[in-house]
């Protein structure tokens, strides 16, 4: 492509209103542009890119052994009625009605499309010999995401590649989970992401097992928990922490447990600058409903509970925080006032709680709190549960390392769903025995917009961005320094044309301007191989080369220029090849 030819606006300037990299670079780099808040138009550039990526996620599904199919995006209402997903996802479904004939029809835009999918496979799939398999697609979601933000990042309409696997037993599952995780790390690796997978939670969407896949960013919206000694990492909702069961039963005997007058002030906060303590001091004490059951949960007052755990230590199908009404009942006051000290419901504590020499708590009156609050002499607990979220510098629940907190950007995700959707939508087959079963599912899905916004967001220097040769727009870019020198366009388009010839994607700056001017734009568009043509070169019989994260050029004879530049292209395709796992 030449660029007189093409659309590659860039910009000089660092644009107002992206805040992170990946938004400025592929902004500046005529990548994206902004249609409205979370929509955003694809250029040339940034659509070579992106197709790149799909490329590569649609190559390794199907040497995985999954099926493309496309399924539609506008999709009747009553299949998110049917798996309770309308209410589920809420706001963030898109959802209308439209007029058809004499009446309305109430359609949604597919975020994902587990309802579709396990609809038409109850439709195909009677028998167990039909089973196992995996299909997969790569469309358009919808979403109306709460906050766009960060460019592509997070946007409302979006590239997914979403899989469904079926299977008759967990063991065919575990097979399509494992090939679909084993998938996902060629891709990333192919597309030149430091990726992370970690545990994630399985959520409320119900099955055993479930990993994401994050790359670590500075600006990443989630954040990864993980270990310096050894591969453990999980995501925040997820993440245990290897801190030990407290022994209680010596108690800790220390000040007297004193009422406190503390009128209106309700929160760690307030508390904390009434009675000159630190939030470490206290016993934040949430009342939650478990079952149908009011449970006390203590965590430092600095702390925050993490759902998920208390979930899983109470062994609960579902977890509310309880009401106003509740809290009355079992405290005796208002919300803001609750503590352990004969509160009439049982216990579920924090390890860290049971460390706390002489707490502060509410005292279950309003308008009061206790000083002065020791485990066992004033309130008792059996045992001492992980119940909040994993921190810095916290043990490793697998080996004798320490926990740090890292961000990262979620680009792909695999679940094993288990039957939720087959059970709501009757997607069954028949066993050897002509007994019923419903089929078990697993979903994988990628965010292929994701993988390009990532690549930006990791992989720049003070220049631009500095793609990897399998993702990048054009491998090679040409820069003839003086278009008006006719040598020197004869022989940068004889490179361009037999490298065109060769298969390389090849770019030609074969504009009107400074030398300067093109080295800046090639900087910020990132094309991994540049050869450089100039007159003054050309009398010495040299044309120069040099990967963009090369400092200084390489100075080759012309006759060798284009065998020079295929011999760099290989190499570095097999340095890519080599770091891809199996
Ligand atoms: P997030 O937690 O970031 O909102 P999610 O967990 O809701 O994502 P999934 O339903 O697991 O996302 O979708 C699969 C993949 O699609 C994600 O791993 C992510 O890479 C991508 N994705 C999800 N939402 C968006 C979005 N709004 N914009 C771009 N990509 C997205
Ligand atoms: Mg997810």
């Amino acid at each position: 492509m030449r660029w007189t030819q093409t659309l590659i606006p860039t910009m000089k300037e660092v644009p107002a209103d992206a805040e992170v990299p990946s938004h400025q670079l592929m902004l500046r780099a005529g990548l994206v542009r902004q249609l409205m808040a979370g929509a955003y138009s694809y250029l040339p550039l940034g659509y070579r890119a992106l197709r790149k990526a799909e490329a590569i996620v649609r190559e390794e599904m199907e040497r995985a052994g999954a099926l493309e199919v496309h399924l539609p995006a506008l999709q009747p209402i009553d299949l998110f009625e049917k798996t309770g997903r309308k209410d589920a996802f809420g706001n963030v479904l898109i959802n209308f009605e439209v007029r058809r004939g004499d009446r309305n029809v109430h359609l949604a835009l597919g975020p994902t499309h587990e309802e579709v999918i396990t609809d038409l496979i109850s439709k195909l799939v009677t028998t167990y010999r039909q089973l196992p398999f995996t299909l997969f697609q790569i469309q358009t979601k919808f979403r109306n995401e709460e906050r766009p933000r960060f460019g592509v990042l997070r946007t409302s309409e979006f590239l997914m590649k979403d899989a469904y696997s079926f299977s008759t037993d967990v063991e065919q599952l575990d097979a399509a989970y494992n090939a679909m995780y084993a998938a996902y790390c060629r891709i990333y690796a192919r597309c030149g992401l430091e990726y992370l997978p970690v545990e994630a939670e399985s959520g409320p969407i119900g099955g055993d097992a479930s990993h994401e896949f994050m790359v670590p960013a500075g600006n990443g919206e989630d954040q990864i928990v993980r270990c310096s000694g050894c591969s453990y990492a999980a995501n925040m909702e997820r993440a245990d922490t290897g801190r030990q069961s407290v022994d209680i039963s010596a108690g800790a005997d220390g000040a007297t447990l004193t009422k406190v007058p503390t009128p209106g002030v309700t929160t760690i906060d307030q508390v904390c600058d009434l009675l000159h303590c630190d939030p470490q001091q206290m016993i934040k004490t949430l009342i939650y409903v478990a079952d149908g059951k009011p449970i006390a949960v203590l965590v430092r007052g600095d702390h925050e509970a993490n759902e998920g755990k208390v979930r899983r230590a109470l062994n609960a199908t579902s977890l509310e925080l309880a009401d106003e009404v509740s809290i009355l009942e079992v405290t005796g006051a208002p919300v803001g006032f609750a503590g352990p000290v004969g509160i009439r419901c049982p216990l579920l504590a924090d390890h860290d709680v049971a460390h706390i020499r002489d707490a502060i708590t509410g005292a279950n009156a309003a308008d009061s709190h206790y000083t002065g609050v020791n485990v066992r002499r004033d309130y008792d607990l059996d045992a001492t549960h992980d119940l909040r979220n994993a921190s810095d510098g916290d043990p490793c629940p697998r080996c004798e390392g320490t926990l740090e907190i890292v961000h990262g950007i979620e680009v792909g995700h695999v679940f094993k769903l288990g039957t939720k959707y087959s059970t709501s939508l009757g997607a069954d087959y028949v066993d050897e025995n002509e007994k019923r079963h419903p089929i078990i599912m697993g979903c994988y899905g990628i965010g292929v917009n994701r993988i390009i916004a990532s690549i930006c967001e990791t992989r720049y220097d003070e220049n631009g961005i500095v793609w990897p040769l399998s993702i990048a727009p054009y491998e090679v870019e040409i820069i003839p320094l003086n278009i008006a020198d006719e040598d020197v366009m004869s022989v940068a388009t004889r490179f361009y044309e037999e490298l065109q010839a060769a298969g390389v994607d090849v770019l030609m700056d074969d504009r009107k301007a400074r030398p300067g001017f093109k080295f800046k734009d090639a900087d910020l568009i990132g094309i991994p191989l540049r050869m450089v043509v100039g007159g003054k070169g050309l009398k010495a019989g040299q044309v120069e080369i040099k990967w963009r994260w090369q400092d200084n050029a390489d100075k080759v004879p012309v006759d060798s220029g284009a065998a020079e530049i295929l011999n760099r292209l290989a190499t570095q395709r097999e340095t890519m090849a080599a770091s891809i796992p199996d």
